[in-house]
């Protein structure tokens, strides 16, 4: 089967089937299919996988037969992964894979394995690849049958391949955000049917073609970069803000205040390929290491959802405002930022970069959601997951086809 043959195949990006009404997939972060919903949410059907995508349990009237990682699964069970059949019971390929393997990484000499034994953070949408959703390495198919193995904790490898160019000195940390923040992005664009690798997808939804890139540039006097107004974040000392006046101060959470330190923070989207960043926040937080890493990750996908706006035409932020103004005097909708956006056990501040009710803010946080599979479990959270995962597709075709 030519390389051709496989995109095709994988651009069947599910989003929703359509049986007597349509349903809509909901997935995690493999992609397998966890939940049908109709159009308001309803939950028609739904399934769980051990890790190599043995099906657990699976209940509701409805059916599909696209499950584990999203690919389509036949009735006895083989998942079809493009270039090869995958069986979860045995826990490896039906065939020998047509790529050698490489003698540097041993596992990838044996040909039947799925995903060199690590379900959990790989998938392997075209049965001769695997991609690995936020680890530091990634197996990229090219052009004809040999995976090509890339290990980009250097920042040089990682910006290559995805376009884009670190300008100004960026700590490790933040590069570490930066990388896996275009992973994530990518692998989604990827998962609703856009190239056959997170690189490709990415590049292609951002225009990056030839000799074009992407701007990530670090500028901590970026004037651009203040918010709106101060806030605090909810966590423990309450000391953690985004900053604008001196003279606002700062509500903490043991009531007393304090001013703001007004230094500039997070970052400013130029337009579909230029972001500006003064610090990736929140940068003084007092949390673990692995929610900074989140929040700092999430902070550029936030940037990288103001991008996608622009290159898709500004039509995500419009379609936003307009969805306020017929829904004004409902505030469960889109634009009250206190409702359906993921709260983890920091509250939702990781997932909500920003407070203002602009169109173009409500999408960039409801993209973090979009990019994670996350929002609230309530009502609210499904009327953003809707409105997403609804528009979505036809906003990342604007973008694909822009010049
Ligand atoms: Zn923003």
């Amino acid at each position: 089967m030519g390389q051709g043959e496989r995109r095709r195949l994988i651009n069947e990006g599910r989003i929703a089937q359509v049986n007597t009404t349509t349903e809509y997939f909901l997935g995690d972060a493999l992609g397998s299919v966890r939940q049908l919903t109709d159009a308001t949410g309803e939950i028609m059907y739904a399934s769980a996988y051990d890790p190599y995508g043995v099906t657990t349990q699976a209940y509701g009237a409805s059916q599909t037969s696209y499950g584990f990682t999203g690919e389509f699964t036949d009735p006895s069970g083989m998942v079809y992964l493009r270039a090869r059949y995958y069986m979860p019971g045995d826990g490896r390929f039906i065939t020998r894979d047509t790529w050698m393997g490489d003698y540097d990484s041993p596992l990838s000499l044996n040909r039947w394995m799925y995903v060199e034994g690590n379900p959990v953070n790989r998938v392997d949408p075209t049965g001769m690849c695997w991609v690995d959703i936020l680890g530091t390495n990634i197996w990229i198919p090219d052009q004809s049958t040999v995976c090509k193995y890339t290990n980009y904790p250097d920042k040089n490898d990682f910006a290559k391949l995805f376009g884009i160019t670190f300008v100004n000195q960026w700590d490790t940390n933040d590069l570490e955000a930066a990388r896996r923040a275009a992973i994530l992005v990518g692998e989604k664009f990827m998962s609703s049917g856009v190239g056959s690798d997170p690189v490709q997808a990415f590049r292609q939804v951002y225009g990056i073609h030839g000799s074009q890139t992407m701007l990530f540039t670090w500028n901590p006097s970026c004037t651009m970069c203040k918010p709106g107004y101060c806030r605090p974040d909810g966590n423990a000392n309450g000391k953690d803000y985004s900053i604008d006046d001196p003279n606002i101060l700062i509500p903490l959470l043991d009531g007393t205040r304090e001013q703001c330190d007004c230094l500039p923070k997070g970052g400013y989207t130029h337009g579909e390929r230029s972001i500006e960043f003064a610090s990736l926040w929140p940068k003084y937080t007092s949390h673990g290491t692995s929610i900074q890493m989140l929040r700092k990750t999430n902070n550029i996908i936030h940037e990288l959802g103001h991008a996608f706006n622009h290159r898709a035409y500004q039509y995500p932020e419009n379609k936003v405002a307009s969805y306020y103004e017929i829904v004004n005097h409902e505030p469960f909708y889109l634009t009250n930022r206190s409702h359906g956006f993921y709260v983890d056990q920091y509250g939702t501040m990781t997932w909500v970069q920003s407070t203002q009710t602009s169109g173009s803010e409500i999408f960039a946080d409801m993209f973090i959601g979009w990019v994670h599979g996350k929002w609230a479990n309530d009502a609210y959270g499904t009327v953003r997951k809707n409105f997403m995962n609804i528009n979505m597709p036809s906003w990342i075709t604007n973008a694909v086809g822009k010049p």
